[in-house]
């Protein structure tokens, strides 16, 4: 958890910034009253408490990188091809549980590492980590 100097989201495609080294990273809200850490951030205030003020309900950045924590095929979908897989990510050094598509449809298990990855199209998924990356 880091706190955000200045974190920009890029409105066309989510609540995440690539930085100069192409690392992904969640832009997130906590509150700082009870703790509740919230993704995608939302304006409203705190799910918990109700805290909303900007002191108190504040914005964080992390590395979207975590450990798979569930998976599923969706093999029917109104809008998109399928099969896909959705994943709930726990991600690394917060509280937050993230359900984000994986990048692929191969070789990942519960409690395996994973970064995040944006795609062509824009969208954030997960897949494992690079070679050297952890
Ligand atoms: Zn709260």
């Amino acid at each position: 958890m880091t706190e955000t100097p200045s974190p920009r989201s890029d409105a066309r495609s989510g609540p995440w910034f690539t930085d100069d080294t192409g690392t992904v990273h969640l832009v997130y809200k906590a509150c700082l009253k009870c703790g509740r850490q919230t993704f995608p951030p939302q304006p409203y205030g705190c799910l918990e408490c109700g805290a909303y003020d900007a002191d108190v309900f504040v914005d964080r950045h992390a590395e979207a990188t975590g450990t798979l924590a569930a998976q599923v095929t969706v093999h029917l979908h109104p809008d998109q091809p399928t099969p896909f897989r959705i994943a709930e990510i726990d991600v690394r050094g917060t509280s937050l549980c993230v359900q984000a598509p994986l990048a692929s449809e191969e070789g990942l298990d519960v409690g395996d590492r994973v970064h995040a990855v944006v795609l062509d199209n824009a969208t954030l998924a997960f897949a494992a980590p690079q070679e050297g990356r952890s």
